[in-house]
């Protein structure tokens, strides 16, 4: 007996099914990673089958496992999803069929598109800011639809025909799950909507401006509902059947919540793939001047919008796995550490890894990755160090940012994601930034902030205050150790090694 929750956590590179208990206690979860699909330099897609597939197996087994603990599948009150961002599917309302492979957020193909668009208007780049909140750049979901209807002929086609179906991961689980061409839901919640750059991000509506900037029709976008609400049930062949949806969030927003910041001036960073850290702006949209995004970070029901400003990183752990698979000096990302630890520091190397470009604070599409500052002492530690370090120099640039458009500054990170996992990483950050870096010991707080929305959508839980506990216990502090005077002189280091990533493209 007891009450549960399920959160459907499809991530870009794996997917996951999580079940919570009233407490918020992880009970169990299977986890399924997925293939990624390189086309050409810079491009990455997924193939909207093998997202479905991965998250019915996870569904699956989870549900086995649960079963084998002695519950019950009636006690799982709701589903909450939580989903990669931006990253974008076009499919046919007649035929359910995808009709292109999902583009991947990261995917950079559209970047002639973003300087062909950005002559379009005296504001360049900002064109849409005040509107939506974001800059015009490869990261969104409108320029990766354009990219469609512009290059692939079923995806106009079905435009012109009033049969396309646009959406972003969070859509296309939930049109599939509640039925797809036998009366599917074709909705998104705000947060997802937030990073179309098709949404108005004081109105909460899709926007004609945008949407005659793009030139897409209305027609092709899901319906926007809140992240906490029950949408529908799950009508499909799957040991859910019959269970309510009832919480949507896009991956970002989701930790925030599991996080709890739910009171202004409270942040998370999560290290997964990229790195995204969410700063809690309370009922106003703060337009930045800095380089950070303008989002949703949660409505729950009719309550009041919640925003917050963001700070992307494209890469994080996905460098991790560059040095393991295209490096090859290390088999599992976990020796990164290993070898980082051998070291003291990296002996005066950076590391800017800008695979794909750099997001925030410096939106670069010019950038590519550059190792500085090699001598005939370097070895491999000191990469596998400096890896880790590029990550906590970007959050270090985020938070400069975050701490000049607030007034004031930040005392304590709250992180999670995989990349977490590193201690020497997270010790390292709390140098880089000269504050504590809060660790929970259950670090999947994505898919906890997408039961937390479900659950009080069902009832499970009335008021923020019923959170207190969850997730409180056993967490870990990493304190700054480094002095000031070497903090300051490594991040001008940091500074003078991103301008060496500029202008290669
Ligand atoms: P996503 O949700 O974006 O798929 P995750 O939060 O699962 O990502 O994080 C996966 C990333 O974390 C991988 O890129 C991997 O390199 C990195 N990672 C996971 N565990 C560790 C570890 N112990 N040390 C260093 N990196 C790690």
């Amino acid at each position: 007996m007891g009450l549960f929750i399920g959160s459907i956590d499809q991530g870009t590179t794996s997917s996951r099914f999580l079940i919570f208990d009233d407490k918020g206690g992880l009970v169990t979860y299977h986890q399924e990673e997925y293939p990624q699909h390189y086309p050409e330099p810079g491009w990455v897609e997924h193939d909207p089958n093998d997202i479905l597939n991965s998250v019915y197996l996870c569904i699956k087994v989870t549900i086995e496992q649960f079963e084998k603990l002695g519950h019950s599948v009636k006690d799982i009150k709701a589903v909450g999803i939580t989903n990669q961002r931006e990253t974008t599917l076009a499919w046919d309302r007649l035929t359910g069929k995808a009709l292109y492979n999902a583009i991947v957020w990261c995917d950079t193909r559209t970047h002639d598109l973003v300087h062909r668009l950005n002559k379009n208007s005296s504001l360049g780049a900002d064109a849409l800011k005040e509107t939506c909140g974001l800059p015009i750049t490869t990261y969104f979901s409108a320029l990766k639809l354009k990219w469609m209807l512009e290059n692939v002929p079923a995806v106009k086609e079905a435009h012109d025909k009033d049969n396309l179906l646009f959406g972003t991961v969070d859509s296309w689980l939930i049109w599939n799950l509640t039925g797809g061409i036998e009366n599917g839901l074709h909705l998104t919640d705000v947060t997802n909507a937030s990073r179309t750059m098709f949404m108005d991000i004081k109105t909460l509506q899709w926007s004609d401006k945008s949407l005659k900037f793009f030139e897409i029709k209305r027609s092709v976008l899901p319906k926007i509902v809140s992240s906490s609400e029950v949408y529908g049930k799950i009508t499909i062949d799957s040991p859910l059947k019959g269970i309510l949806i009832a919480g949507n969030l896009g991956d970002q927003q989701a930790a925030l919540v599991g996080q709890k910041c739910f009171k202004r001036g409270e942040a998370k960073n999560t290290y997964g793939t990229g790195c995204f850290m969410l700063f809690n702006t309370g009922h106003v949209p703060v337009i930045s001047k800095s380089g950070l995004l303008t989002t949703v970070g949660y409505k729950f029901g009719n309550q009041e919008t919640v925003y917050a400003l963001e700070g992307s990183i494209a890469v994080a752990g996905a460098a991790v796995k560059w040095v393991r698979d295209n490096l090859g000096i290390i088999n599992e990302t976990a020796e990164i550490n290993v070898l980082a630890e051998k070291v003291e520091d990296t002996g005066g190397v950076y590391f800017v890894t800008a695979f794909s470009g750099l997001f925030a604070p410096y939106w670069r599409d010019d950038a590519r990755g550059c190792i500085v500052g090699i001598t005939q002492y370097t070895n491999k530690n000191h990469i596998a160090r400096a890896t880790l370090e590029a990550s906590c120099f970007q959050t270090r640039a985020i938070i400069d940012a975050m701490n000049s458009e607030s007034g004031t500054p930040l005392a304590s990170l709250k992180v999670d994601g995989g990349l977490s996992n590193s201690d020497i990483c997270m010790q390292i950050q709390a140098d880089v930034l000269g504050i504590e870096v809060d660790r929970p010991a259950m670090r999947e707080t994505t898919a906890l902030g997408a039961a937390i929305a479900a659950g009080f959508a069902v009832g499970v839980w009335k008021s923020l205050d019923e959170l207190k506990e969850v997730n409180a216990h056993d967490r870990k502090l990493f304190v700054p150790k480094a002095s000031v005077e070497n903090r300051e002189a490594r991040y001008k280091e940091w500074q003078k090694a991103v301008e060496r990533s500029f202008d290669w493209v």
